[in-house]
């Protein structure tokens, strides 16, 4: 029997592998740190050869559970998006560290591009707004900075992180998918591929950037001595990607919500490309056959980091899960509000200089209040992009929730609550994997179609409206009043 597949879930903060069956079942995982490395204010960086290193030993553990290369029908990758790597072809090592999507080295040079005007042509093309976050201004930047990148002369190759693990896994394939490529604000996703006008907007020759593929197909053969025989690459998509896939949002109008460190949302828009007018982003969500699919995407900037601070610089709880009794023990905020603008606001309100705020503290206000104001404000500013979506003709009729955060059954009643609208979350949460999972399975023959292989998800918890009109108001014009104050 070869029907296992290995799913490879390059995260920000780990690397993971994990094994699933053909029919959905999750056989084995296995999970490593990336090391983050500052080395000044605003730049994150990553080191793709210790990346590399560490998902062929969480891959090889994954392989030996499954008994052998053999058992193995397909691999399918998934990985933080924007993130880019230089490498040489010759050897396949990286050329400089991999600079991360959070890196924010490109601020001065997105600044001046905007006062140039040169951000509506570039959004109209590309879905994305002409901020640091992807990656094109981070390769031009790279090529201008990093003399090694001239030196590698035609050697040279640049990717996003799933291009550097297949071009690593299969010794010398340098393709990327559709839904990495279109993170990169180099491609023009309506249409064709990399663009002649955005390559020069960012100062990237075409020669060293990969091939644009499908998301499911046979991709390429690893090198059989990494696994002891050679196993297809069959799926490739970015998390978020991935994880809207393993939601089974494969209809128009179905959304999901992942609320792990940030918290990311996308509405699947079928094969009509989005125009956001309300701040949102337009992003390709797969491409199967060379049929592109398309999402709406809002991405909130804190979500459960906002419970990582309240843990490890307020000291006010021991861990996460320590939020849910705490909000559960008041029986309502006590007028307390945060605005978790930390590191500035996100979509839909794209304000980077913003602050966070902590509102409404009397000597009545206790850690529970707190507590529960912080997780209240996931529902309000999930409610503040429901709007925007809205605006932009994508109305909500249910939402699918995963990440880390929605663990907590009173955060996920709360967001039911105040979107007024049924929230559904599977019983197994790892959605970006199964996503990858779903691919990998269409792309080995497995499965005909994304829609059969919705038959690996399993069964779902909802979380359906309770709340009244009244006390729902209440909490928004609380919540309005503290937004007004942040963004004044
Ligand atoms: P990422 O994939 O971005 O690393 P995860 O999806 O693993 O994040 O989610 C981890 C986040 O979820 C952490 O920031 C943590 O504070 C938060 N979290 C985990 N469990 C809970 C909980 N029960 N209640 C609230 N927040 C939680």
């Amino acid at each position: 029997m070869t029907s296992h597949l290995l799913v490879i879930d390059e995260g920000t903060t780990s690397t993971r592998a994990m094994l699933f069956s053909a029919a959905g079942a999750c056989l084995g995982r296995a999970q490593r740190p990336v090391t983050q490395h500052y080395p000044a204010p605003g730049r994150v960086e990553h080191d793709a050869a210790e990346i590399w290193t560490l998902t062929l030993e969480c891959a090889r553990e994954m392989v030996t559970l499954a008994g052998g290369a053999d058992k193995i029908a397909g691999i399918g990758i998934t990985n933080q998006r924007e993130t880019i790597v230089f490498w040489d072809k010759r050897t396949g090592e990286p050329l400089g560290p991999a600079i991360v999507w959070q890196d924010r080295r490109t601020a001065d040079m997105c600044a001046t591009l905007k006062q140039r005007g040169a951000e509506p042509t570039m959004q109209a093309k590309t879905g994305l707004r002409l901020d640091p976050y992807f990656s094109g201004s981070k390769i031009g930047w790279a090529l201008e900075h990093w003399p090694q990148l001239k030196d590698a002369g035609c050697n040279l190759a640049v990717g996003t992180i799933e291009s550097y693990l297949v071009y690593r896994l299969t010794g010398g394939l340098h393709i990327s998918d559709a839904t990495n490529a279109s993170r990169t604000a180099l491609m023009a996703i309506g249409s064709s591929g990399w663009d002649d006008g955005l390559l020069d907007l960012f100062n990237v020759p075409r020669d060293i950037l990969p091939e644009i593929t499908d998301c499911a197909e046979r991709l390429g053969k690893t090198l059989p001595e990494h696994f002891g025989g050679s196993i297809e690459i069959c799926g490739l998509a970015g998390d978020q990607q991935a994880a809207t896939i393993g939601q089974g949002c494969l209809q128009p109008g179905q959304t999901k919500a992942t609320f792990g460190t940030g918290a990311f949302v996308l509405t699947q828009t079928g094969r009509t490309l989005p125009q956001s007018k309300h701040r949102l982003l337009s992003t390709i969500v797969w491409q199967i056959d060379g049929e592109r699919h398309y999402a709406l995407e809002g991405s909130v900037f804190v979500a459960g980091s906002l419970i990582q601070w309240l843990r490890d610089d307020l000291g006010l709880i021991v861990c996460a899960p320590d939020t849910e009794p705490l909000a559960r023990s008041v029986s309502d905020n006590g007028g307390v509000y945060v605005v978790p603008a930390l590191s500035g606001l996100g979509a839909p309100h794209w304000q980077p200089s913003a602050r966070g705020a902590i509102l409404g503290l009397s000597f009545a206000a206790t850690k529970a209040h707190i507590a529960r104001a912080a997780l209240e404000a996931m529902a309000h500013q999930a409610h503040d992009l429901k709007n925007a979506f809205a605006a932009d003709g994508a109305e909500w009729e249910e939402l699918r929730i995963d990440g880390g955060m929605v663990a907590n059954d009173w955060m996920a009643q709360d967001l039911a609550d105040m979107l007024a609208i049924d929230v559904e979350r599977p019983s197994f949460i790892e959605t970006t994997a199964l996503g990858a999972a779903m691919l990998a399975g269409v792309g080995a023959g497995l499965y005909k179609s994304l829609q059969d292989a919705a038959a690996m998800r399993q069964a779902v918890m909802r979380f359906s409206p309770q709340m009244n009109d009244r006390e729902r108001q209440k909490r928004l014009d609380g919540w309005a009043d503290a937004l007004a104050r942040v963004l004044m």
